[in-house]
């Protein structure tokens, strides 16, 4: 393993911001750390950055812990969420301002300067100041900067989140193809899950400062572990196991046996629809998506969210049966579930 964070916990007064927190990064890895705003996810950054310090557990780089290594000794890469380009110095400057200060020889940092710029595909903004680009060329110039200096780790703090949809998706794309032809094991955090299963390697989902699970992007959309993951990773429906067994017995075949408060969690995508005249649900609302069609539907089982790519013809009202093949079914625990309140 390359990056290892292990037990890592982080306390501010009472308050415990991160619970002995483990995460795993491999060489060349694109890792996301996604959760809700509050959970923990900048202070595991700064953690590893070295820009707060660890109350408990350890953070290894190669095997070698980074306890007493400041900041600046790391050899990270850091791009934050709001532009942090230095305002008075030009563009260049900015990205060879590392390697000017470790003492590059001038036509050396210039070439270097060049390439990245090109890397990033703004080759004509040397002399610019950073208050002359848009957000989306300061976040660029911002990512050339943290790479300049061929960082061990690269670290990224929700460094899209400040721009406009558009530029957001394009910029995604680039950041992955910088990374993947650079190979430098990156972290970056974001709140947006479609952001999460479009880059990563693996996700690292978390919640009041623990980690709920780490996976591929496949894993967590199609095999959440808790209702938490599956709420957070795109609409479901989570249905009780007594309803399933009243109306989809079929899905209980893949039930764990355990006796943990287990939901089924049923994408919409994965429900068949077909028109009934008899059919036991009904169609409450359509709404056009674009690429789908997204369907409430009053089953016996209780209200469903379905999506279909076109295909039948419904219509709000129409009588429908549904069908859910075994497979589609994933049991999940039920995390927001009141615990049993012992006798007093
Ligand atoms: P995220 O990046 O996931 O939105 P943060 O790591 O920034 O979350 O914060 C996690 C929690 O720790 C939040 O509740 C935040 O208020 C708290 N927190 C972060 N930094 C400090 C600090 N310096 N002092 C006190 N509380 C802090
Ligand atoms: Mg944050």
């Amino acid at each position: 393993m390359y990056l290892t964070v292990r037990d890592a916990t982080k306390t501010y007064g009472t308050f415990t911001a991160l619970d002995r927190v483990s995460i795993e990064i491999e060489k060349g890895e694109f890792v996301c750390l996604l959760g809700p705003s509050g959970c923990g996810k900048t202070t595991l950054l700064r953690l590893i950055a070295g820009l707060t310090d660890l109350d408990g557990g350890e953070i290894t780089l190669e095997g070698a812990t980074l306890s007493d290594l400041p900041t600046r000794k790391r050899g990270f890469g850091i791009v934050f969420q709001s532009y942090s380009l230095f305002p008075n110095m030009t563009v260049a400057e900015n990205i060879g301002y590392g390697l000017k200060i470790r003492g590059a020889p001038k036509d050396e940092v210039a070439t270097r300067v060049k390439e990245l710029l090109a890397l990033v595909k703004l080759p004509q903004v040397a002399d610019n100041l950073p208050g002359q680009l848009s957000g989306g060329q300061q976040q660029r110039i911002a990512l050339a900067r943290a790479i300049a200096v061929d960082p061990r780790v690269l670290l990224l703090d929700e460094p899209l989140s400040a721009l406009d949809a558009k530029v957001r998706a394009t910029l995604r794309d680039e950041i992955r193809q910088v990374q993947r032809s650079l190979g430098i094991p990156t972290l970056m955090v974001t709140h947006d899950q479609e952001e999460a299963l479009a880059l990563a390697d693996k996700i690292i989902c978390m919640n009041h400062g623990v980690v709920v699970q780490a996976g591929t992007p496949e894993d967590l959309y199609h095999r959440p572990a808790t209702r938490f993951v599956a709420e957070f990773m795109g609409i479901s429906n989570l249905l009780p196991a007594s309803e399933i067994e009243q109306h989809f017995p079929d899905l209980l075949t893949t039930r764990p046996s355990s006796d943990e408060p287990y939901l089924a969690c049923i994408r919409p995508e994965q429900i068949g629809v077909t028109p009934a005249k008899d059919g036991t649900a009904t169609v409450r609302s359509i709404s056009f998506l674009g690429n789908l069609r997204r369907l409430e539907v009053d089953s016996p089982a209780g209200p469903l969210l379905v999506e279909t790519h076109g295909g039948n013809a419904c219509r709000a009202g129409d009588r429908v049966n549904l069908s859910i093949e075994p497979q589609a079914c994933t049991w999940v625990i039920d995390d927001a579930a009141q615990p049993e309140t012992a006798p007093a």
